[in-house]
């Protein structure tokens, strides 16, 4: 502060506004910059600043209907600059955080300066990745169902094994082709299954020597139990019903390496220890997250990577520090178990942050943070869904149609919402597209490069 002051002087320093920023664009991230728009707007005295790798928010309830072409990929991501109003927006990938003094490091590129944000109040919202447990041959060969790239990668994939499938004489490596393994059977890995199996029976009809019964879509959940989170009777339905269509689910069956061309697994059963071999080259891994590196790398203390708050959703050591979404961890005072990371917990904890900020700033009694799930739905394929709300169990066609009522009225602009209507009814209509995309397979951060940083942007 004193070198700013020093370097622009006193007339400047009147114009100097204080900085809220807000470090990533999902789900908390964005909620937060909103209701802190609205808290704010009338203040001049203060700035709002969102910061996100990427210029959009990623819908990702519909990422499954991405990597089965049932969605458009555009459709499912919408500008941030299109939402936020008042913010400045910097798109950019973080590189370090110094809460002592108050600085937030962007990285810079040959084609891009790195930019250094001076804060007055921070609010964390960096959310999550997918987490491999240290199993480096998976993370090599699996593909994920995290990000819009991963999405349409697996989308390829499919059609990719379709085509060679089709023309291979030699039937075991017919077989490994046409079998897709789904590691984990929580709501993105049974959600994915649903969408890729129903894939794969709309478009086999482009491959006259594919039938049926060569379709192989497996799940394997290392639990006792698939959906944790919803009850009995809703996860005995979805089971049965997956089944039913051709799905196999192994339960209590733990992932222990994967090559390319064969997984190798072991079960929890004690009736039954054998290792688990399944011939296939793509498995789609979807067992877990965990909070960003440039979290679990930082001075804030952290649970299991995930930023430490307190009741009121703010960092102790660093107070007008908050932590929200997946990157931070908030326990159940019921369970006294952390709560499980979704998009509501994000936005619900973005909703507090932001009042608390406010009323930090306007010297007010902060609120603790209150968390009521209002239900949850997830669709398992064939026009399929399951829901819980209200003390209400629903299953079938009725809660398939809830499920895509209720996810796009939360799709935030009416334009991605008329899309996503619009690719639902074309998909009613028309078949599926069978044409591969060719993208390279890593969009990694390479690109970043260190190189100068211009200190002091403000
Ligand atoms: C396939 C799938 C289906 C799901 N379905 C549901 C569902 O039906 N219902 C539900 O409630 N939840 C669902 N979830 C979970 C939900 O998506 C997450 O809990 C939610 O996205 C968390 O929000 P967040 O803002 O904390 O993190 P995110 O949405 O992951 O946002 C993190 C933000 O931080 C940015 N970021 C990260 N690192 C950096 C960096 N170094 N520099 C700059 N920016 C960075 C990212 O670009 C992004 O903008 C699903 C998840 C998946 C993967």
């Amino acid at each position: 502060m004193l070198a700013y002051i020093r370097r622009v002087g006193i007339f400047h320093m009147a114009r100097y506004k204080k900085k809220i920023v807000v470090l990533g664009g999902g789900f908390a991230g964005l909620q937060c910059a909103l209701k802190l728009e609205n808290y704010f707007k009338s203040d001049s005295e203060y700035e709002i600043v969102l910061v996100a790798e990427d210029n959009f928010l990623l819908f990702t309830p519909m990422l499954p209907q991405v990597a089965s072409g049932m969605i458009e990929t555009r459709h499912v991501v919408m500008p941030l600059r299109a939402i936020i109003k008042h913010s400045t927006f910097y798109e950019g990938r973080i590189k370090n955080i110094d809460p002592y003094g108050k600085i937030v490091n962007l990285w810079g590129s040959g084609e891009k300066r790195g930019i250094s944000l001076h804060y007055d109040y921070l609010v964390l919202a960096l959310g999550s990745e997918t987490n491999f447990f240290g199993m480096g041959d998976l993370e090599k060969n699996a593909y994920q169902m995290k990000t819009l790239n991963d999405a349409v990668m697996v989308r390829n994939r499919i059609i990719d094994m379709l085509e060679q499938a089709e023309n291979e004489k030699n039937p075991i490596l017919k077989q490994s082709l046409l079998t897709f393994v789904i590691v984990g059977g929580g709501f993105a890995g049974i959600e994915t299954a649903g969408e890729i199996h129903d894939l794969l029976l709309d478009v086999i009809k482009y491959y006259p020597n594919i039938s049926k019964d060569d379709i192989k879509v497996v799940v394997l959940e290392a639990g006792g139990e698939i959906l944790p989170g919803f009850s009995k009777n809703l996860i005995d339905f979805t089971f049965k019903k997956m089944t039913q269509h051709g799905i196999e689910i192994k339960l209590k069956t733990g992932v222990t390496s994967f090559d390319g061309d064969e997984v190798m697994a072991k079960s929890f059963d004690s009736e039954n220890s054998e290792p688990i071999s399944i011939q296939s080259k793509t498995v789609i891994w979807t067992a877990g997250v965990t909070p960003v590196n440039t979290i679990k790398r930082s001075l804030f203390k952290t649970d299991k990577g995930r930023i430490a708050v307190d009741r009121y959703l703010e960092v102790k050591e660093f107070p007008g520090v908050f932590g929200i979404g997946d990157c931070s961890v908030f326990f159940d005072k019921k369970t006294n178990r952390p709560y499980a990371p979704t998009a509501q917990l994000a936005e619900a904890m973005a909703k507090t942050a932001a009042k608390n900020l406010h009323a930090k700033i306007s010297n007010q009694p902060m609120t603790e943070f209150e968390y009521t799930p209002r239900g949850q739905m997830a669709i398992i394929g064939k026009r399929t869904g399951i829901a819980s709300f209200f003390g209400m169990n629903l299953h079938g066609l009725f809660a398939w149609f809830l499920w895509r009522n209720v996810y796009l009225s939360k799709v935030p602009t009416w334009e991605k919402r008329f899309r996503v209507f619009l690719d639902w009814v074309a998909d009613a209509i028309f078949d599926r597209d069978i044409s591969r995309l060719k993208f390279m397979r890593n969009e990694a951060g390479k690109e970043y490069k260190e190189l100068d940083e211009v200190d002091d942007v403000w």
